[in-house]
Order: C-alpha cells, then structure tokens, then sequence
C-alpha cells in the first residue's frame, strides 16, 4: 500500500485538547510557556479546550464540527489520545473524522505515542520538556502520515479503536498500578515495576494469533468457519471463562465500522491457518503497535506507524525474577530480544485473539483499563492520520 503524506495548510487552525490532571499537572502550564509561542511563531492558530473530567474529549470530538479545525493536537498522556480516536469513531461520519490529522503533544506520565514518533524521526531520545518541544516542532512542520489502528472487540460486546498496545498480566498491571506514583512522571513505571516483581502472577488463558507472515502467504479471505486448529489442546489446567456470545455490537449510526475481515465470532475456533500458542500459563501478554512504550521503554524498535503489525510479546510462566528484570532493564535501550530468553516469544502478527481461563487482571487498551475478558483485534492499516516528524 503506498503511502500519502499531507501538509497542514497555512495559516491553519488547530484545536488542541488538554488534560490539566495529566502527568505532573503542568500541562497547561506548559501550554503557556512552550507550545503556544511556537504555535504563534508558525503561524498555527489554535482553539485551547481544557478537560474537566474523563470522556470530556470524547464527547467534545464525537459531537463538534471538525471543519472549524485543520488538526486535532493533545496536550496530555496518551490517555486522552485514545478518546480522542474513539470518539471520532463513534460518530455517524467516522470515515470522514478519522481522517482528521491528530497530534500527540506530550504532557503526561504516559507518552507512549509522543516517544515513538520522536524516534521514527530519527532524533535521539528525549523526555519532558525536550520530547514536547520535538512534538510541538512536528506540527509547526504540519506534516502529518498515515497511522495504523487495531480494532478490539471483546466477548461482551465492548467494540474499542487502538493506536498504542493491548496488554494483560504483568505490564498491564504495572501500567494500572503506577497510576498512584503518576507524580514521578516516567519514573512511575520503573517504581511500578519494581514493585510488581515481588508479588509476580500467573496468568492462564489461550492465546491466538495470526502471523503477519502467514497472513501474506495465505491467499483466501478466513471467512468461513474453520476446523479445529491442529494446535488447538483443549483447556487442562483452567476454566474456560464463559461469557456468553453477544451479537456484535453496531455503531450507533448508519454506517457500518470497518468490517473485521480476519476475525471469527468468538463462539467459533479461530481459523486455521492460525496459530495458537500450546502453553496456557502467562506472566504477560502485550501486543504494542508503536516503538515506545514510554520515552525510555523500546519495546519494539522495529515497529512503525504504519508497518500494518502488533508487535506481540508474549511472556512464558516460569522465567525468574531475575530474569524479569534483567529483560525490563534491557528494554531501555531496546535489547530485550537480544538476550535469547526462553521465556520470552516475539511475532509480529495481523491478528489475536485472547481467552483467559477466569477473569483475573485487568486488560489494558492503550494504557487504560479494561475488565478482563476474552478479546480478539486486528490490524486496520492506515485508517487514522497523525502529525509524524
Ligand atoms: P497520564 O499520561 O498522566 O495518564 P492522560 O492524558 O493519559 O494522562 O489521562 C489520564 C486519564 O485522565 C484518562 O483516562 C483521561 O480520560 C482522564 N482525564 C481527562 N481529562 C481529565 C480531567 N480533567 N480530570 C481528570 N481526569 C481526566
Ligand atoms: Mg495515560
């Protein structure tokens, strides 16, 4: 699939979306004294709107008249990003809205997205005040390039649109649990970290996928519903988790979602040119579809806006704690794969689906919390644009 870049005109408009509770809360702040006099220098005119609560956004970009505005930037953690995108899919004109030219301006302790396309620019890492002067940069610049999406449907019938990662077990917990230490910024995650080693869990469930090299060597669409998986061991050591099959969920308007070519219901086996994953006992699960999980955690360096993957890692039972560490401290700098850890799968993949076996833990979407159930998701190549390097 080729690829269009596009410029932001000028003079150009730009609403910018902020979260004053977002990181060290000095996001508006910052606004003052970094952002807007490039803005003003760039000639980018801007509409500031200040969140007071969750959803604020959400509800603002599902329900506004986006012609006012060139682009959408936010000022804040990837949290209000990803309502952002979700509430431009929810509206009646999703395949127009989507096409809206975000931004992801850094200000909160999670900045995933902002870390990555520092990275995909090619500039070195930077953090803080420094990684939102880059960003700021990139849309003074108004060059903005497609970025992939995952789609994520779970067996209750939640329908939910992902630009960052979904994860369970260990990195999600720690994401959740660090919520508390969001005062330290990025160290948040390192405190968390640490602390989560000392009460390391087991996580059980069946875990699918499809391999972005399979997917390009198998030809036909799954379509049809598939026979057992030749993999496919019936659950041993854990309940399935029943959860009766919800119809699936239709958008609240005429137009239909885009439509979730590679996946099955939940009620049917995944298809078989699949392959599911024989172990059933997890430390972490953790699909990331950006390099950075945050400015000083390359997870997968490979990765890029729109190389059409997850990045899904996956984290055996039975690795030690040391060797938990070690892999965590090597994702500094990227040389986590490096370290030939059995206990530590990699494969970029289309697709997944993920069954756990009782519904412990909680799931994370893009950093932000999401009630443990079985989920499947897949790549949307290119459907949303962001302001890139
Ligand atoms: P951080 O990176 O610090 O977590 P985010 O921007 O990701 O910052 O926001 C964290 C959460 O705060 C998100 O779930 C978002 O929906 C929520 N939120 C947005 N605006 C506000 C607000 N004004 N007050 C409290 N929470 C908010
Ligand atoms: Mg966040």
């Amino acid at each position: 699939e080729g690829v269009t870049w596009g410029l932001l005109s000028r003079p150009c408009h730009v609403l910018v979306l902020l979260n004053p509770q977002s990181g060290t809360g000095h996001a508006l702040q910052l606004f003052h004294s970094l952002v807007q006099p490039m803005l003003d220098e760039a000639d980018v005119a801007f509409t500031l709107f200040v969140t007071e609560r969750p959803n604020h956004a959400r509800e603002l970009v599902r329900a506004a008249d986006l012609s006012q505005w060139d682009a959408v930037a936010v000022l804040a953690g990837d949290g209000l990003l990803y309502e952002v995108v979700n509430g431009l899919m929810e509206r009646q004109d999703w395949q127009a809205a989507i096409k809206k030219p975000l931004c992801t301006l850094p200000g909160g302790s999670g900045n995933a997205l902002a870390a990555s396309i520092n990275h995909y620019a090619g500039n070195t890492r930077a953090f803080k005040e420094e990684l939102l002067t880059n960003c700021t940069y990139f849309l003074c610049k108004g060059l903005h390039a497609p970025m992939d999406l995952v789609s994520l449907s779970t067996a209750s019938g939640k329908r939910l649109y992902s630009f960052l990662s979904f994860g369970w077990g260990f990195i999600s917990d720690v994401d959740i649990a660090s919520e508390k230490y969001r005062q330290l910024g990025n160290a948040r995650f390192t405190v968390g970290t640490i602390q989560q080693l000392a009460g390391l869990k087991v996580y059980k469930g069946r875990l699918s996928y499809l391999p972005v090299e399979t997917s390009s060597s198998v030809s036909s669409a799954p379509g049809s519903p598939s026979e057992q998986n030749s993999h496919h061991v019936p659950c041993s050591n854990g309940r399935p988790l029943h959860i009766l099959p919800q119809p699936a969920p239709r958008p609240p308007h005429e137009g239909s979602w885009p439509e979730d070519s590679l996946l099955v219901p939940f009620d049917q086996p995944v298809p078989k040119h699949w392959t599911v994953v024989p172990e059933e006992e997890f430390i972490s699960i953790f699909a990331i579809y950006q390099s950075h999980l945050g400015a000083d955690f390359a997870m997968a360096p490979t990765a890029k806006l729109h190389d059409g993957a997850m990045h899904l890692f996956c984290l055996k039972a039975g690795v030690s704690r040391l060797g938990l560490l070690r892999l965590f401290l090597a994702m500094e700098k990227g040389t986590h794969l490096d370290l030939n850890c059995p206990h530590l799968h990699y494969v970029p993949v289309r697709a997944f689906r993920l069954e756990p076996f009782a519904s412990t833990g909680l799931m994370t979407v893009d950093g932000e919390p999401l009630a443990c159930e079985p989920v499947q998701g897949q790549v949307h190549d290119q459907l949303c644009r962001i302001i890139s390097g």
